[in-house]
């Protein structure tokens, strides 16, 4: 195992040194051995008591002691100004097979000088929530940290009732957030955010360090691939559901998976979170959050872009102005990929438009309706699909103009069909799988879980699991909740 300790050796406000206390019992529940493979890390000692010490309190093999990250956010749109890890901290650094640098970092591993009034905890559901969806979003091929292991702790938390505490320990290519460069910038600390900006571009995008501007291609950077991310993210019926800028990695990468949920029956106004009680995270409100969220990183990097401040906000604003562009080739490309279409023609952003309206006004399922369009494609039997809209839905007109706009296409239907069935997952993390797998695992069952990560690790295979079928009426979840 290759650590390093580069983030802990950034100047010393940008972190706070950790001596973690040991926890009552911990045991490992699941051990993501390819990831760990791929991280040069032995399963075998993962399970040995050290390595147990390592994956439960971060105590490295090298003795180095892990740290907490500072950082700031804005919450619901109110600035705070002092957030950090309150409950998780930095393991470190480790080198991979291919020689790309990994965060360790866990998750519900106790107290920190950040925690305020907060345990430092987490429950084991949240635990297992976050590790069955970030792998599950894995699978489906959008960025995101890793779940390495999930812990109990032999200890239990106190939330609205006594729970199992659990630790997760994730791997992502950077655990810096828009509310890390938020933390400097609100104290005036320019300084601060251009070594944290240095640090960055050194650790995530080194080719950048050779343009005119860096900061100002980091901003494009980081913009691009938030906008990237936030599509991916629309295709697949994903809602973050806080999109607090403490949670937008720089990365690139979904984190914090705290009350996040997959759409059942469409509605781009959906909301899940118990917590989000205006609306701000809504399904459909998310490239906008996304590109406010830019918007609060622009503002920290504007002394460093030009000296000329009137100059420094044209320059940032039109970094911004990426967000659209890249936004539109991956959202409007992936739509058309889900129907099938490899061509591109003008009318094919209202052919989607005309769908996604069909589906709200019929209800309709978001992952099936687009795996059984595959179905259309392959048997042209269309019922089973038409079965998934309520009445008034008017899904049969939209299929003929759809027939006949894939008739258009050059390649035969058989390529857009396995086309459509690589890119139309079968299932997803469906909220009533998971509230079921975590009442489970509360009682000590976690083969719920283990069959769902496992049927999830290869989402577009066709398998006789039962996890394709949308909660009956009775399992259906109304609200989830934060990941404390
Ligand atoms: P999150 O909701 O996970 O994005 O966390 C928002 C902020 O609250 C972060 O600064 C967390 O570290 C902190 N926080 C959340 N839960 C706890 C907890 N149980 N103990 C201490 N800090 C917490
Ligand atoms: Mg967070
Ligand atoms: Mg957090």
């Amino acid at each position: 195992m290759q650590f390093s300790r580069i983030y802990a050796s950034l100047p010393e406000r940008f972190s706070a040194p950790l001596s973690p206390t040991p926890f009552r019992n911990p045991q490992i529940v699941a051990l993501n051995e390819p990831l760990a493979r791929e991280l040069g890390m032995d399963p075998s000692w993962l399970h040995s008591p050290a390595g147990i010490a390592f994956l439960s309190q971060g105590l490295r093999p090298d003795g180095a002691l892990p740290v907490a990250m500072a950082y700031a956010g804005h919450q619901f749109g109110h600035f705070v100004p002092s957030l950090g890890d309150g409950r998780a901290m930095l393991i470190g650094e480790i080198m991979d097979q291919s020689g790309c640098l990994w965060d360790l970092h866990l998750k519900g591993s106790g107290p920190t000088p950040f925690s305020r009034r907060g345990d430092g905890r987490a429950a084991l559901g949240p635990v297992l929530r976050e590790y069955v969806v970030s792998e599950a979003m894995h699978a489906l091929g959008i960025p995101t940290t890793r779940a390495l292991a999930a812990l109990t702790t032999g200890e239990s938390v106190a939330r609205e009732t006594m729970q199992p505490g659990g630790v997760i320990v994730r791997v992502a290519s950077s655990h810096v957030r828009v509310g890390t460069f938020q933390y400097f910038a609100a104290q005036g600390d320019i300084e601060g955010v251009r070594i944290l900006a240095d640090h960055v571009i050194g650790r995530l995008y080194p080719e950048l360090a050779e343009t005119e501007n860096p900061y100002l291609a980091l901003l494009e950077a980081v913009t691009e691939q938030q906008a990237d991310l936030v599509a991916r993210w629309m295709l697949v019926g994903f809602i973050h559901g806080v999109m607090n800028t403490d949670n937008m990695s720089i990365a690139g990468e979904t984190i914090d998976f705290g009350p996040c949920a997959f759409l059942d029956a469409y509605d781009p106004a959906k909301v899940f979170s118990f917590i989000d009680q205006n609306g701000r995270y809504a399904y459909g409100s998310q490239p906008d959050m996304a590109l406010w969220n830019l918007g609060r990183l622009a503002e920290t990097l504007l002394p460093l872009l030009n000296s000329d401040r009137k100059k420094a906000i044209e320059q940032a604003r039109d970094a911004l102005m990426r967000f659209d562009d890249v936004f539109n080739d991956t959202y409007l490309g992936g739509w058309r990929r889900k129907l099938g279409l490899a061509q591109e023609e003008n009318g094919d952003a209202r052919l989607t438009g005309r769908l996604l309206t069909a589906m709200h006004r019929g209800e309709a399922d978001f992952t099936l309706t687009f795996r059984r369009l595959g179905d259309v494609v392959r048997t042209g039997q269309t019922d089973s699909l038409v079965a998934l809209f309520g009445p008034g839905a008017g899904i049969e007109d939209w299929i003929g103009d759809w027939q006949a706009r894939l008739g258009r296409e050059e390649r035969p239907a058989e390529a857009s069909y396995m086309d459509m069935q690589a890119t139309n997952p079968r299932i997803i993390p469906r909220n009533h799988r998971i509230e079921e797998m975590i009442q489970s695992a509360v009682a000590g069952d976690y083969a719920p879980f283990h069959r769902l990560v496992e049927g999830l690790s290869h989402p577009f295979d066709d398998a006789a699991d039962g996890f394709e079928a949308p909660p009956a009426p009775h399992e259906r979840v109304m609200n989830t909740f934060c990941g404390t």
